[in-house]
């Protein structure tokens, strides 16, 4: 059985510039080869994504420009549009103004699936980001909620990706991604600032993690690599493929 994507339109929410690549760029890159439209939507800026030993003083002229150059390099060679949300990283939340900012977003790029964040992934904002994609996809029907675009005929399917280096994240279903493995590093490759902080001590080299962790999720499903996800089941939430 193959999962087909033709005709669906796939919008990833991640928390950070760099954390597509990771968790969902495999699954994005079938989209796009099966004839989907893909986008990708950064909720934070990566203004604090510095090296160590860099002050926020030194490098806060271009830290978040530098990021997002780099998620849109990346983006490019994916053939994704991009979104921001324009968040400072670390300051992520699921309030009103930041659900609107991703209504928006929504009802801009009108995803038909949605991939967003585990609800208990390693960091604050990624958990942040999890319940907005939640909740903004879903308020994103409402017309109450208004934005300036009309809202979208019916909430997107959400798919919950794997959590960074797999803690307490039990897949639902995998992706085979193994075609997609070089352009998943090509991809990766082009967030430079996040890679010189590789020898930081309080920084996963990405690119050791992002290769293990689609070795691991491909064994256990009997391919060379995959991306794990789970489906968000609940009440109207649900889609028969
Ligand atoms: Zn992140």
């Amino acid at each position: 059985m193959k999962l087909d994507f033709t005709a669906e339109r796939v919008l990833a929410v991640v928390a950070h510039p760099d954390d597509v690549e990771l968790l969902c760029a495999g699954t994005l890159a079938r989209a796009r080869a099966d004839g989907a439209s893909v986008a990708m939507c950064t909720m934070c800026r990566g203004n604090r994504g510095l090296a160590a030993g860099e002050s926020a003083n030194e490098r806060s002229f271009g830290v978040s420009e530098v990021r997002q150059a780099e998620f849109a390099a990346a983006a490019e060679l994916l053939g994704a549009e991009v979104f921001a949300g324009g968040i400072g990283d670390g300051e992520l939340e699921d309030a009103p103004d930041q659900r609107r900012v991703l209504i928006s977003i929504l009802r801009r790029f009108r995803p038909t699936l949605v991939l967003a964040h585990a609800p208990n992934d390693y960091h604050a904002d990624h958990r942040a980001a999890s319940q907005l994609a939640d909740a903004a996809s879903w308020f994103a029907c409402s017309a109450g909620h208004v934005t300036g675009e009309p809202p979208l005929q019916r909430p997107p399917a959400v798919w919950l990706m794997d959590t960074v280096d797999m803690h307490g994240f039990t897949p639902g279903f995998y992706i085979d991604v193994t075609e997609y493995v070089p352009l998943k590093r090509d991809m990766l490759a082009c967030h430079k600032s996040q890679l010189e902080r590789a020898g930081d001590s309080d920084f996963a080299p990405l690119e050791e993690l992002m290769f293990r962790q689609a070795r691991v999720r491909g064994a256990q499903a009997g391919v060379d690599a995959a991306e794990a996800f789970r489906i968000h089941a609940a009440w109207k939430r649900v889609y028969a493929w």
